[in-house]
């Protein structure tokens, strides 16, 4: 299989029912080890870069990249390995942190909002308005801070976020703005094994967080947040990738390849000029072989 065929496999089917179980952490498709999948990852990366540049000459498109997962699958490593080729002009970067006062001041749409790509450019968030449904919803009392109208924190509220994301996303989609969803699998053996990296190795300690190690204790619940999420929020206009994460040169060619792949779809190519403009670079021309 090719790397840009792993979206039709790693994609939740939209109005299915999927299982976490179901999905194995440490899938490394047709490969059998890191060496062979270099090349494979080299080619994502070239690819992606070839049509980010004309994404942006283009200026129509934006391409949005949600990253959500369990702490220590390896968002910030597919931000450095997979957008190490294109230029950082073209792309924009927001991490998502406990809300401010600011932020929650206003609805939670709101900091999200203001953080989306510009026309032109790939935009990626690590971590996004999902976690008000992941960390909220496994930590009630986050929510009962919050606020929200009392009555608006009611047993409804997960399916009207879900809703709520949906609508948000089919609003982008219908502007322009290109969603790709990836859930980064990790199993909890392969987390332990990175936060043990992030202890002994000293290169690794400034990683380390001690609340990461105790949320692991909440590992089933968030399980089954995110399983909710996926089975209510992958659509046909912004469907969400499970990609198997215990294996980070293959999280990073899948989601590489993925992207690569949606943009193509695209059809993207570098804008060609009227005659006026094209006269006018005639003219210009000129106007440089007459000086002095
Ligand atoms: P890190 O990504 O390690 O810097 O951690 C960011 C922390 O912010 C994580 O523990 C998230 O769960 C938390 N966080 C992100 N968004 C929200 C939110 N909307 N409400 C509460 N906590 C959040
Ligand atoms: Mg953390």
């Amino acid at each position: 299989m090719k790397s840009d065929e792993y979206g039709k496999l790693l994609r939740v089917p939209p109005g299915k029912k999927i299982s976490l179980k179901d999905y194995d952490p440490a899938y490394k498709g047709d490969f059998v080890q890191k060496s062979e999948a270099d090349e494979a990852l080299k080619e994502g990366v070239e690819q992606l870069a070839r049509y980010q540049d004309m994404l942006y000459a283009q200026d129509q498109y934006a391409i949005l990249i949600i990253l959500q997962a369990m702490d220590a699958a390896g968002k910030d490593g597919i931000i450095k390995h997979v957008m190490s080729g294109v230029n950082p002009q073209g792309t924009q970067v927001f991490s998502f942190k406990v809300p401010t006062s600011e932020e929650m001041d206003h609805d939670y749409m709101w900091r999200n909002f203001k953080a989306l790509p510009e026309r032109g450019r790939i935009g990626i968030h690590n971590r996004s308005y999902y976690e008000e449904a992941l960390v909220v919803r496994v930590h009630p009392q986050i929510l009962s801070g919050q606020r929200l109208p009392a009555h608006l924190k009611d047993k409804g509220i997960w399916k009207r976020r879900f809703r709520e994301m949906n609508n948000f996303e089919r609003y982008l989609v219908d502007n322009g703005t290109v969603v790709l969803k990836f859930f980064l699998h990790v199993s909890k053996e392969e987390q332990k094994k990175r936060f043990l990296e992030r202890i002994d190795l000293e290169e690794k300690n400034w990683k380390f967080s001690s609340t990461d190690v105790k949320e692991r204790a909440n590992w089933d619940d968030y399980v089954r947040a995110y399983e909710d999420v996926l089975n209510n929020t992958s659509t046909t206009w912004a469907p969400w990738y499970v990609i198997p994460a215990d294996r980070k040169w293959f999280t990073r060619l899948a989601v590489a390849g993925i992207i690569a792949e949606t943009m193509k779809g695209l059809n993207l190519a570098y804008p060609t000029l009227s005659e006026e403009q094209k006269q006018d670079l005639v003219s210009a021309r000129d106007l440089l072989m007459n000086e002095g």
